[in-house]
């Protein structure tokens, strides 16, 4: 079972050939293998837990296309309601009843959200979303958490760690600082920074956007009454909370985090897990806000692709799977498992770590902790997680290549899978 000596020599030549084709060799930096040294893996095909690579080896996967794939890759109801799907044409660039069924599933679930709009991805749902709550508030600063993560556009492209009150700084060359001067940083889970900011900017803040569960600077969860406090203080000074649920929407649990920690947020984005595998976005919420939205009101936002027949199929299924009773009981069963035992073998070999799930979604961190915020993500051994990873990958166990990512599970993850991984972690952590 366990294979210290896999062979990657395809995986390998296609990488140096996509390295002369597209800019580092992937088609999204995270793919590459930058923090953790070593190769991209490149694979051939997924299927329920597991991933095969070019040179035939099998791994389990718990980077599941990077949160969508929470009923297992390739889930057989899923591709058939596609084939059924494909069959009458891959795009209509017009209004389909399927939308209707994606939006209805959608309302339905998630607290916040009374009316949807569909786009291709979560950039493009955390880009809409910043131009209706500054169209709706006639405001145009914004304030986001340092560490957290709501798509490449310009606006949210702003340095973690530059310190409470301080104006944005682009955090890539060719952001402007026109299109990050309006976007304020506090440091998660401190919300007398968030205060802070709100005294100093009295009538000029528009809203307050974050992950309700932290995924984007490892796996990060919001202390008790922040989520509360946010709601507060943003209604306090008319100012819009938005909860960028593009990850954990429908994966920490069916209604998301504001279903599990029970704090409405106005304005909502999803991505991932609704679309199945496929390309989709979403942002929704308050019908007055969402009716600004065009052709209903004067806030525009297009897409040629946007609610793409297949893409509303994928969504559509895989809902559907994921209400099918015990589904998130047996999601939080199996990542507690793994989890509370990653826990336990670093412990037992002497790493000093700390970690957590909720529902699918889990991360440890080689520090003593706790982690609050993105300061204290840092202060984990990235070391000592490369050499983990590379442990990990070599013995078929495939994670995201970064400390900075949260790790996912599916419905078809098996006990056994997890008894493996954990067997596998063992062997790794004992030899580090
Ligand atoms: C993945 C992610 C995004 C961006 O979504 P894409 O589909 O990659 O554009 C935005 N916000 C959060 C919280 C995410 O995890």
């Amino acid at each position: 079972m366990v294979n210290t000596t896999i062979k990657t020599t395809k995986s390998q030549e296609i990488f140096a050939a996509a390295q002369n084709l597209m800019p580092g060799g992937v088609s999204s930096p995270v793919r590459a293998f930058k923090s953790v040294g070593g190769q991209p893996i490149v694979f051939d095909r997924v299927k329920d837990a597991y991933i095969w690579d070019v040179d035939g080896n099998q791994y389990i996967d718990y980077v599941g296309t990077w949160g969508p794939a929470i009923c297992g890759h390739a889930h057989p109801e899923v591709i058939a309601a596609l084939h059924e799907a494909l069959e009458k044409g891959t795009s209509f660039g017009a209004p389909s009843v399927l939308e209707n069924v994606l939006a209805e599933m959608v309302i339905d679930a998630v607290p916040s959200i009374e009316m949807v709009r569909f786009v291709n991805s979560g950039t493009e749902a955390c880009m809409a979303v910043l131009r209706l709550m500054r169209a709706f508030t006639n405001r145009e600063k914004i304030i986001k958490f340092e560490g957290c993560y709501h798509g490449h556009a310009d606006m949210f492209l702003v340095k973690a760690g530059s310190g409470v009150a301080t104006l944005g700084l682009p955090d890539s060359p060719g952001v402007p600082k026109s299109a990050t001067m309006n976007t304020l940083t506090a440091p998660y889970n401190d919300l007398e920074a968030v205060k802070a900011l709100f005294a100093e900017n009295p009538d000029e803040i528009a809203g307050v956007i974050l992950e309700p569960v932290v995924g984007n600077a490892g796996f990060i969860t919001p202390d008790a009454g922040f989520l509360e406090g946010l709601r507060e203080i943003t209604r306090e000074h008319g100012a819009l909370l938005v909860f960028d649920e593009v990850m954990t929407g429908f994966r920490i649990a069916y209604g998301g985090a504001q279903e599990k920690f029970g704090v409405t947020p106005d304005l909502t984005t999803l991505g991932k897990v609704i679309g199945g595998g496929l390309p989709v976005g979403a942002y929704g919420g308050r019908r007055d806000i969402m009716s600004m939205i065009a052709p209903a009101g004067p806030v525009y936002q297009a897409g040629t692709l946007s609610g793409n027949p297949l893409a509303m199929t994928a969504g559509i299924k895989t809902l559907e799977l994921l209400q099918r009773p015990g589904t998130y009981e047996y999601l939080d069963k199996i990542t507690q498992k793994l989890a509370d035992g990653l826990l336990q073998i670093a412990q037992e070999t002497g790493h000093p770590a700390c970690g957590g799930h909720i529902s699918a979604m889990f991360g440890l961190f080689f520090t003593c902790g706790p982690v609050h915020n993105y300061e204290d993500a840092k202060k984990s051994d990235m070391a000592k997680f490369g050499r983990f990873h590379r442990g990990m990958l070599e013995r078929g166990v495939y994670l995201a290549p970064s400390q900075f990512e949260a790790g996912f599970t599916s419905l078809a993850h098996s006990e056994a899978d997890i008894d493996q991984t954990l067997a596998v972690a063992r062997e790794v952590l004992s030899s580090l």
